[in-house]
């Protein structure tokens, strides 16, 4: 297979920091679009994975970046889907085995096939070469796999929608937030924000849950209703059997026994956060009214692309920091720090 060489920041080994390499991209096959990135969100996930703590076997150097926004520049000659010159995104994976149950139902992050979801960057494609993501000026993938952006909608906007935008429109719409719902987003990072703007967009009305007031004016700014402080006790007392849904962004360890006693009866906890260590939950918490406790992970292709229509109707972007690539190191320090209102996204330009 012939291959191009093009420009990347990629994390030479686990907890090395990032540097400009050189990543070979294949040349675009007969279903391949091969686009040029103009903008790539900076996840929490990227972070995570180039520190080797999510036990990755570590294919290093590793470009991370599954959150891209860009532009189509040359299709493969069966490709049917988009054409030179379109905006598109490409989320968190770029291939699926395309014939498990879940699958045929759009929902590949869930694959069960054998190859499974195969992630934007650091897993063995169908080809058997180790993916690359989006830190970088190019990539190539299946047509099948790359998103529509909506013309309304800025590429830097847009890109964090890829990961943080889809893994929030995903339990809203499922768990059905809208009008005369009560819905809470449990943290204002990255991905509650999207949350916020989502829900509210969706008509439900809208909580921030954050340790603190520090971003109540934001968050009212970006849609909610109320905006409450989860370091105050009275938070818990006052909110008892308040909500229809509450979505958990937050990754670190949290007393789910308290956020089920915010539920109403038949509501649902869902976690998009994942903590390292298990949570304790009192069956207790979940029998007495009916509630449930849920997961989800990020969204399928058909589902992406209803959350980019419905975002670009609603025109809803990402808050965005835009860096230049020789600032992603210090980015992800901000990112830890929590220093970062909502997202970063780097300019692949300046790659
Ligand atoms: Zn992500
Ligand atoms: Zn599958």
């Amino acid at each position: 297979m012939n291959h191009t060489t093009v420009p990347a920041y990629a994390a030479p080994a686990a907890k090395a920091p990032l540097e400009r390499i050189t990543v070979q991209r294949r040349e675009p096959g007969e279903h391949d679009v091969l686009i040029e990135i103009k903008y790539a969100g900076i996840c929490h996930s990227d972070i995570h994975t180039v520190r080797g703590e999510w036990g990755d076997d570590g294919h290093f150097p590793l470009v991370p970046g599954h959150e891209i926004a860009g532009v189509v520049t040359a299709v493969g000659s069966g490709v049917t889907r988009h054409r030179v010159g379109d905006r598109v995104g490409v989320g968190c994976f770029v291939d699926s085995c395309r014939e498990c149950d879940n699958c045929k139902a759009g929902l590949q992050q869930y694959c069960t096939g054998e190859l499974g979801m195969v992630g934007t960057y650091g897993r063995p494609g169908r080809d058997g070469e180790v993916t690359q993501g989006g830190y970088s000026t190019h990539v190539v993938v299946d047509e099948n796999y790359a998103l529509r952006i909506p013309v309304s909608l800025p590429l830097d906007e847009a890109a964090p929608l890829l990961c943080a935008g889809i893994t929030l429109y995903s339990p809203l719409a499922r768990w059905q937030a809208g009008p005369g719902r009560k819905v809470a987003i449990v943290g204002m990072g990255g991905l509650g924000h999207m949350g916020v703007k989502i829900a509210h967009a969706m008509g439900a009305e809208v909580t921030v849950l954050s340790q603190s007031l520090r971003k109540q004016e934001d968050g009212l700014r970006l849609g909610a209703d109320h905006f409450h402080a989860t370091s105050d006790p009275a938070t818990f007392e006052k909110l008892a059997g308040s909500f229809d849904l509450i979505v958990n962004t937050v990754s670190a360890d949290i007393d789910l026994d308290a956020y089920l006693g915010l539920l109403a009866t038949d509501g649902t906890l869902v976690q998009v956060g994942a903590p390292e260590r298990p949570l304790a939950v009192s069956p207790f918490a979940l029998i007495a009214q009916r509630k449930s406790l849920a997961g989800s992970m990020i969204g399928g292709i058909p589902e992406t692309q209803e959350m980019l229509d419905f975002c670009g109707e609603h025109g809803i972007g990402a808050d965005i920091e835009v860096i230049r690539a020789e600032q992603v190191n210090e980015a992800y320090e901000r990112v830890l720090a929590g220093d970062v209102r909502y997202r970063f996204v780097i300019d692949a330009a300046t790659i």
